[in-house]
């Protein structure tokens, strides 16, 4: 029997309108995913300048006899769709059919396939078969397209620079390898390999060979599952982050998706243990019977719909919270010898490295983000039983860092970010479940606004008086505030007030109390915290610490900057050049 069978008309236009072959990737993605259909367990894909000259793809898959290979290239063929149901299917990889026709259109293409008996190979130019022959009986398919949009010189001018070309063929390579890690795939440009998994089914080694050993080593592993999902993956420690979002990975059912809800659950999860505008890396799976999501139908997006998605992101959430709280988060300085030289291609700052040359000079760089130790292992990192280690002052420097010891070595603590966690877990606690004691100021305090700042003020004026302030108008654009809540730091009271009272004016839009409480526990910790510069006894200096070490996430300012960072003995030792290494 035919494998690739003709679909009906129906679905055939439907697939038409969204289906065209716009650049290098949508050839790599429709071939590569031909590929996994066929049962492939090893895909290569070599590139010659990045795709533009040369796309060919070798895969060990089950391989099509003469007649499926020459029907592979005409309309509406397909082995895979053939109900408009299929279309809904989360465990339909994409569309076929369209896409090899529309490709040979534009190309040159050299097919050898063999399902192991005789093999077949047959030449295509600008979509007309030249010529077939009989080929080895190798199984398996390798196609090769040669000079994409030669025809069409007016396409080949879109086409981007080599480097957009590569990176986006990088990107769904990663993402593929990612949802098949029991595939082996390698990606190859001009020779160059960019990209080697093992496809030994275990993801972490998946994202080890697209990032690298040295992010590996700061990743942790989530886990967590309720009445309607299961999610598991691995998420990067708070400090190691990316400027873009295009690094939180999630997958449903094995197959990667693009929500944006779900990377807003990620990132929020990480809130105040990183700046909100840095991105973790995470690589997360979701498992879900199919009945609760729904594809976009559009053939090119990966988005997707969940019908219960505050369960899912409630899920997604907690899972990077608890982890987060029982990890030792303190960032090491560690001292690294040479360059990596082994790291694939991830961001367009590694892209760099593989279209330029590696640079050739090699020094030791003190580095907090990446560490070479030669050893293999993916141990993760250690989960802790306390937050912080016992620490003993020793002084300050620029009166600012709080140097601190013990056996583990030589730590350096920020007294203005710490002091501002301090304050900003006890505010939030405050400022959470509001008691109603309210106290009055000794003297009423008068505040002058702008007319504008005295109309916003006014509006929202109950919720000030919720929290314990009595507030009334005084005069022209002026207020008086007679009292206070009675959690206001003592001599700070004025400056706490004002603190508030332009938190309320900048929040006018769409008010949210719970975002205004933060955002007020936020700006009065960091008001009332120790300036930089603001010399303190040892005794504060063992207070403040003590107050570190209570709070929940003691290792972050409510802004997600470290408080604290620690140079092991170890690698003091290195380098002072104490140890042979
Ligand atoms: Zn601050
Ligand atoms: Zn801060």
């Amino acid at each position: 029997m035919n494998k690739i069978k003709i679909m009906d008309e129906l679905l055939a236009n439907k697939i038409a309108a969204g289906e065209v072959v716009e650049r290098c990737a949508s050839v790599v993605k429709e071939l590569v995913e031909n590929s996994i259909d066929a049962g492939s367990t090893e895909i290569k894909i070599e590139l010659i300048e990045a795709g533009t000259k040369e796309i060919k793809i070798i895969d060990n898959g089950s391989g099509m006899e003469e007649k499926d290979a020459l029907m592979a290239f005409s309309r509406h063929a397909t082995s895979k769709l053939m109900t408009d149901d299929d279309l809904y299917n989360i465990n339909t990889l994409g569309f076929r059919g369209e896409a090899l026709a529309s490709i040979a259109s534009v190309s040159r293409i050299n097919l050898k396939t063999s399902t192991g008996n005789i093999g077949t190979i047959v030449s295509l130019e600008g979509g007309k078969i030249i010529e077939v022959t009989t080929g080895d009986a190798r199984k398996g398919t390798i196609i090769t397209v040669s000079d994409l949009f030669y025809n069409t010189p007016a396409r080949l001018k879109y086409m981007k620079s080599l480097y957009t070309e590569l990176s986006s063929i990088t990107s769904f390579v990663n993402k593929i390898a990612l949802s098949h890690p029991n595939i082996k795939f390698v990606l190859t440009n001009n020779g160059n390999v960019l990209l080697n998994t093992d496809g030994t089914g275990d993801l972490l080694k998946t994202i080890k060979a697209i990032y690298g050993i040295d992010l590996v080593k700061k990743m942790i592993k989530i886990e967590g599952s309720n009445a309607d999902y299961e999610v598991y993956g691995y998420i990067t420690l708070p400090e190691v982050t990316r400027s873009n979002r295009n690094h939180m990975i999630t997958l449903v059912n094995g197959r990667v998706v693009k929500n944006a809800e779900l990377n807003k659950a990620i990132n929020d999860s990480y809130h105040t243990y990183k700046p909100d505008n840095q991105y973790p890396i995470a690589v997360i799976n979701i498992n879900v019977d199919p009945t609760l999501v729904d594809v976009n139908i559009h053939p090119t997006k990966q988005d997707i719909k969940f019908s219960k998605m505050n369960s899912l992101t409630e899920l997604i959430s907690t899972s990077i919270k608890d982890v987060l709280k029982t990890t030792i988060l303190i960032p090491k300085i560690e001292v690294r010898e040479t360059l990596p030289t082994n790291n694939y291609v991830q961001s367009s700052l590694d892209l760099n490295r593989v279209l330029e040359p590696e640079p050739t000079y090699k020094a030791p760089i003190i580095n907090n983000d990446l560490i070479v130790t030669g050893e293999e292992s993916l141990d993760l990192v250690d989960t802790k039983q306390e937050t912080l280690p016992e620490l003993y002052p020793i002084g300050t420097v620029h009166g600012t860092y709080l140097v601190c010891q013990n056996e583990l070595g030589m730590y350096l603590i920020d007294q203005h970010a710490a002091k501002e966690r301090i304050n900003y877990e006890l505010y939030k606690a405050k400022l959470g479940s509001p008691k109603k004691e309210i106290t009055a100021l000794l003297f009423p305090l008068t505040i002058e606004l702008t007319q504008d700042e005295f109309i916003i003020l006014k509006e929202n004026k109950d919720v000030l008086l919720n929290m314990g302030f009595d507030i009334s108008e005084f005069g022209l654009n002026s207020i008086i505030v007679k009292t206070h809540p009675i959690w206001l730091p003592k001599n700070y009271e004025e400056k706490a007030i004002r603190k508030i009272i332009e938190t309320v004016i900048q929040h006018e839009k769409n008010f949210d109390i719970e975002k205004f409480n933060e955002k007020v526990a936020i700006n009065i910790s960091c008001k009332l915290s120790i300036k930089a510069n603001d010399n303190i006894t040892l005794m504060e200096m063992e207070n403040l610490i003590n107050d570190l070490r209570n709070c929940q996430n003691p290792y972050t300012c409510p802004h997600g900057r470290p408080t604290i960072i620690h140079y092991s003995k170890y690698e003091l030792e290195k380098l002072f050049r104490r140890t042979g290494f």
